[in-house]
């Protein structure tokens, strides 16, 4: 079989788990599958970058050498760990050094100028990646078998240059996806690529937003013609719930792709919401399994899961770091484009409306949105609608978008019924109401604080725990 693998950052944050990774890539291509590895960046690296461009941009000079040198230690730990052979060893430390002085004389760069473009951020993002692909590659050359690390770009992903969101240009990056790795394949190696990466028209390190990982693999995936995707994690598959926040969580073995999107449109970490798009129309399926815990054998998702597998709710997502915006007026009502208006005023900003309701006496309008987008979208609001269309605009900004999703919901009566009732009977507020006309989800907003006891609350109402 033709296998591509996405190793995530849980994965991959360790000499340790590195070494379990490869021996494990190993089996599969001592087995006579064609391997290729997809990597994301170690365990909290992107949000590392992000986090010190930010005290860069306010010239915070100290925290460059500092974080310089956290992330050296971190990857030259891992290397130590899961790199034996000296020579194998002296390369990856080579490789691992010259990226460092690159990221450090950016970020030094952003400094002077105080200033950092979307352009710049995508490339110093890439970082996180390109820094354990060739650590990888050396590991599995350690164990004797032959691997190349490449970046996306390199590997022929073409995007547009929507810096931070690019997309996939599909047509050419099959032709260039396949031009490259298919000899590489041939010639028995390992192609070990970055996840989150690709490179636009002019040449630039474009990114595929956040967990763009998965999005990488099932490009490769479609491009290389795979028999399947799968999605290693540190989690037994997708579950009913988020496992760490709920104990009794329950793996789902199927899935299909439109509950899987569903899933993962609500920002559920767990994949990107564009990954299964380039698989939508072909048969391969993706696999999500834990890379500790073989004997699972995770969630598969598929154009069409198996009867059995299609119970009424299938998983309770819990979204944080979101804010309600409630803008209201009486010049609102009867007064036709006022929600035009707010959206296209919000969207011109980029700012991405995650949940929207309207009151029947159309006096206001409430929205959610990512908590990174709050200030943009007050502000905005501010500037431009206040006093004009909207007399106020109130923010809630610690709240927690809290989803059932599943595709049996669709057509059956009481759902609403069964969800509220049982939040009601935890004491929890719900602030806000919608459902998808999919029926697909039902989404109500609650008080960060009651986010965890409302995702058990549903868990439980919906036995999902008990779920075969
Ligand atoms: P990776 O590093 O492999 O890309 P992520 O951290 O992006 O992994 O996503 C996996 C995490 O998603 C899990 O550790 C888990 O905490 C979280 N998660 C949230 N909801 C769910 C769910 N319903 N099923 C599985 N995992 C979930
Ligand atoms: N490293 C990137 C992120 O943290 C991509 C990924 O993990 O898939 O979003
Ligand atoms: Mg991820």
């Amino acid at each position: 079989m033709r296998l591509v693998m996405k190793f995530g950052g849980t994965a991959v944050d360790s000499g340790k788990k590195i070494v379990h990774i490869t021996n494990l890539i190993k089996s599969y291509h001592d087995k006579g599958n064609d391997i290729i590895g997809v990597f994301s960046a170690v365990t909290g690296m992107t949000d590392e970058i992000l986090n010190v461009s930010g005290y860069v941009l306010k010239r915070d000079k100290r925290k460059i050498k500092d974080f310089i040198n956290k992330t050296r230690k971190i990857h030259v730990d891992i290397i130590q760990d899961c790199v034996k052979n000296k020579s194998h060893k002296a390369k990856a430390i080579e490789v691992v050094e010259a990226l460092l002085k690159e990221m450090e004389n950016i970020l030094n760069g952003i400094v002077m100028l105080s200033e950092v473009t979307e352009k710049a951020m995508d490339y110093l993002l890439s970082f996180g990646e390109r820094l354990l692909t060739p650590i990888v590659s050396y590991s599995l050359l350690d164990k004797g078998l032959d691997s190349v690390f490449l970046t996306g770009q390199e590997a022929g992903i073409l995007t547009d240059s929507k810096f931070g969101h690019a997309r996939p240009l599909l047509d050419t990056t099959k032709i260039r996806v396949k031009y490259n790795i298919d000899p590489l394949l041939k010639e028995n190696k390992i192609p070990v690529i970055t996840g989150f990466i690709g490179g636009d028209q002019n040449g630039n390190i474009t990114t595929l937003g956040r967990s763009g990982s998965d999005y990488t693999a099932t490009i490769i995936g479609v491009c290389v013609d795979a028999d399947e995707v799968w999605l290693w994690t540190d989690v037994n598959g997708l579950m009913t719930a988020d496992p760490h926040i709920v104990k009794e969580a329950r793996v789902l073995k199927e899935v299909s792709f439109a509950e899987a999107i569903e899933l993962s449109l609500f920002g559920a970490k767990y994949m990107h919401p564009r990954a299964l798009e380039p698989v939508m129309d072909t048969k391969i399926p993706i696999r999500i399994r834990n890379a500790f815990n073989l004997s699972n054998e995770g969630t598969v998702i598929s154009k069409n899961p198996s009867k059995s597998s299609q119970n009424i709710v299938k998983s309770i997502i819990a979204i944080r770091n979101t804010a309600l915006i409630d803008v209201s007026g009486g010049g609102m009502v009867g007064a036709p484009g006022t929600a035009a208006k707010i959206f296209d005023a919000l969207a011109r900003k980029s700012v991405n409306i995650m949940m929207i309701s309207q009151s029947p006496s159309e006096s206001s309008i409430s929205m959610v949105v990512k908590k990174d987008d709050l200030d943009t979208a007050t502000t905005t609001l501010d500037l431009t609608l206040l006093d004009k269309v909207i007399k106020n605009v109130r923010v809630n900004e610690d709240v927690a978008v809290i989803a059932v999703v599943g595709s049996g919901m669709r057509g059956i009566k009481g759902i609403a019924a069964r969800v509220f009732s049982s939040v009601s009977k935890d004491n929890i507020n719900v602030i806000m109401i919608a459902q998808g006309s999919s029926e697909l989800n039902l989404a109500f907003v609650v008080d960060n604080t009651d986010c965890e006891k409302a995702v058990r609350s549903l868990h439980e109402a919906f036995m999902l725990g008990k779920l075969k």
